[in-house]
C-alpha cells in the first residue's frame, strides 16, 4: 500500500506534461503557480512519502525554468531538490538498478502517466522496471538530480547524460533555418553571426563541437540567402581566431570519419558535441559504425573542416560582396570579330534553373559594358542586364547589384524625348515576346526576321530604353535597401 492520495493529480499531471511540451512559454502564470506549488509540496517533506511525485513533476517542469519562468522560482526548486537528492540518495534498498539510471529526454514523454500509476497502487503497471524500484528512495532521488541537471546543465553528478535544453532549442532553431524555413522569430543574421560568436567563446573541449556549427551556417551564409557581409565576416574572423588551436595538430587515425554533408544534419552534431551533457548522449546513443567521440573531434579533422570553412567563406564572400571580376566573360559573350555572340546571350537569358550559375556574371558584365558599348549593342546590353537579375537565384548579390544599379540609374536618367521617332511599339518585356526579334535586330544579315520584326529604331529608342531601366530599378532598389 502506498500513501500517495494526492487530489486531482489525473489533472495535474497532465498538465505538467503540458508545461513541458510547451516550455517556451515566458512568464505564463498559470505554469509559474504549478511550478511553486509544486516546488512547495516537495519542500515541506523533501523525503516523504509523496516526494516521488513532486519529483517527477519537477523533472516534467524543468525545461520551462530554464526558459522565462517568473521571478524566484529557480533557486527555491533547486533548493527542494538538493534537500531531497540529500535525504534520499543514501536510503538502504536491495535494489540492482534503478529506472532513473536509464532514463532520457525521451522517457519525459511517459513521465507524466508513470506519475498517475505510480500513485495509484490498484493501477495497471505497464512499465518494464518494478513499481518498487520506481518509488525506491534512491530511484527518487536519481530524478531530483536530473531535474537539478535540467534546469542548470552540470549541477548534479550520477545521472544519465543528457542534451541541455538551450542545445535542442538551437538543433531546432538552426535546423528550421537551414532547412529554407526559419521560425518566425529567428533572426537570422543574428542567429548566423551568434554561432561565430560561440566559437569564440567556447572552452577547449567544446571547440571542436561549435567549429562544426559554424561550418553548417557557413554553408547557409554563402548561398546568397544572407545579404550582410557583417555576418560572413564574423563566421571568417571566428575560424581565424580558433584554427591556431588545431594547428600543429597530430593523431594516429588511419582515417578520419566523413561528416554530415547536409546542413541540418552538420548543425546537429555540433551542437551535440558543443557541451558535456552532449557529448555524453552521442556516445552513449552512438551505434556501432559510428565514430567514436575522440575519433569524430579529432583535432586534426578539426584544422581540415575549418580550413576549408574558412576557404569557402573567404572565396564567396569575394564573389557575394566584393569587387566581381567579370573579364572571363569577354571569352564566352564575345565571338572572335569582337561582336556580341547573340545566340549564346539569347539562350542564357531564358529565366530556366540551368541558367541560374551564369546570370549573375552575365548581367553584371552586361551592365558594365554598357557605357562604351554602340547603339546596337546597348538594347541588347540593357535587356541582358535586366533580365539576368531575374533569373539570378535567390537573387542577384551586392556585388552585382551596385554596378547594374549604376547603369539603370544613369540610364533612367538620360533625357528621352517626348515622343516615340518611330511608328511601331516597343518590344515586349517579356523574355517569350523578345527572345526571337532579339538576334535579328542586332544581327540582320544573319537572323532572318522571325515574323513581322519591329523597326530598329523601337529597339533602340530611348523612351524603350527608359522604361527597361525603370522596371529593373524597382526590384533592385528594393535589394539593394536590404545589402549591409
Ligand atoms: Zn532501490
Ligand atoms: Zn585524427
Ligand atoms: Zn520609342
Amino acid at each position: 500500500m502506498t500513501d500517495l492520495d494526492i487530489p486531482h493529480l489525473d489533472e495535474l499531471a497532465p498538465f505538467w506534461d503540458e508545461i513541458r511540451e510547451d516550455y517556451q512559454d515566458s512568464r505564463n502564470d498559470r505554469y509559474d503557480q504549478a511550478v511553486r506549488d509544486c516546488v512547495a509540496l516537495l519542500a515541506a517533506d523533501p523525503g516523504g512519502a509523496s516526494a516521488p511525485i513532486w519529483t517527477l513533476g519537477l523533472v516534467l517542469m524543468a525545461p520551462y525554468l530554464t526558459w522565462l519562468p517568473g521571478e524566484g522560482l529557480v533557486s527555491p526548486a533547486m533548493a527542494a531538490l538538493e534537500a531531497t537528492d540529500t535525504a534520499l540518495r543514501d536510503r538502504p534498498c536491495a535494489h540492482t538498478s534503478h529506472p532513473y539510471l536509464r532514463h532520457d529526454s525521451e522517457g519525459d514523454e511517459y513521465l507524466a502517466e508513470q506519475v498517475v500509476a505510480l500513485a495509484d497502487d490498484t493501477a495497471e503497471w505497464e512499465e518494464d522496471r518494478p513499481r518498487d524500484e520506481w518509488l525506491c528512495p534512491r530511484n527518487v532521488a536519481g530524478f531530483a538530480r536530473i531535474a537539478r541537471d535540467i534546469i542548470e546543465p552540470g549541477s548534479a553528478d550520477a545521472i544519465p547524460p543528457r542534451l541541455p535544453m538551450e542545445a535542442a532549442g538551437r538543433i531546432d532553431t538552426l535546423a528550421a533555418l537551414l532547412h529554407g524555413y526559419p521560425k518566425p522569430w529567428t533572426d537570422i543574421d543574428d542567429e548566423i553571426s551568434s554561432q561565430a560568436r560561440n566559437l569564440s567563446l567556447a572552452e577547449p573541449e567544446d571547440r571542436a563541437g561549435h567549429l562544426m556549427v559554424v561550418r553548417a551556417v557557413a554553408w547557409y551564409a554563402v548561398s546568397g540567402m544572407v545579404r550582410t557581409k557583417s555576418v560572413l565576416d564574423d563566421l571568417v574572423e571566428a575560424l581565424e581566431e580558433a584554427l591556431p588551436h588545431f594547428a600543429g595538430a597530430e593523431c594516429g587515425h588511419a582515417w578520419h570519419p566523413a561528416l554530415p554533408a547536409t546542413g541540418p544534419a552538420a548543425a546537429e552534431l555540433g551542437i551535440m558535441l558543443s557541451s558535456r551533457g552532449g557529448r555524453g548522449v552521442y556516445e552513449g546513443t552512438r551505434e556501432e559504425d559510428e565514430a567514436s567521440l575522440e575519433h569524430v573531434t579529432c583535432p586534426v579533422l578539426m584544422a581540415e573542416t575549418g580550413e576549408e570553412s574558412l576557404k569557402l567563406l573567404r572565396e564567396r564572400r569575394e564573389l557575394l560582396f566584393g569587387d566581381r571580376d567579370t573579364s572571363h566573360a569577354d571569352a564566352e559573350y564575345l565571338r572572335a570579330d569582337g561582336r556580341l555572340d547573340i545566340e549564346k546571350i539569347t539562350e542564357r537569358l531564358d529565366d530556366k534553373s540551368w541558367n541560374e550559375p551564369y546570370a549573375d556574371d552575365l548581367g553584371l558584365w552586361a551592365a558594365r559594358r554598357y557605357e562604351g558599348a554602340d547603339a546596337r549593342e546597348r538594347p541588347v546590353l540593357l535587356l541582358t542586364a535586366w533580365q539576368a537579375t531575374k533569373i539570378s537565384y535567390p537573387d542577384p548579390p551586392a556585388s552585382v547589384v551596385r554596378d547594374i544599379l549604376a547603369t539603370l540609374r544613369a540610364v533612367a536618367a538620360a533625357p528621352r524625348p517626348e515622343r516615340c521617332g518611330h511608328e511601331d511599339e516597343h518590344p515586349a518585356l517579356r523574355y517569350g515576346e523578345f527572345r526571337a526579334g532579339l538576334p535579328h535586330f542586332y544581327a540582320p544579315q544573319e537572323y532572318p526576321p522571325a515574323g513581322e520584326p519591329l523597326s530598329a529604331e523601337s529597339w533602340m529608342c530611348p523612351r524603350f530604353a527608359g522604361t527597361v531601366a525603370e522596371e529593373g530599378l524597382r526590384a533592385l532598389e528594393r535589394l539593394a535597401a536590404k545589402d549591409g
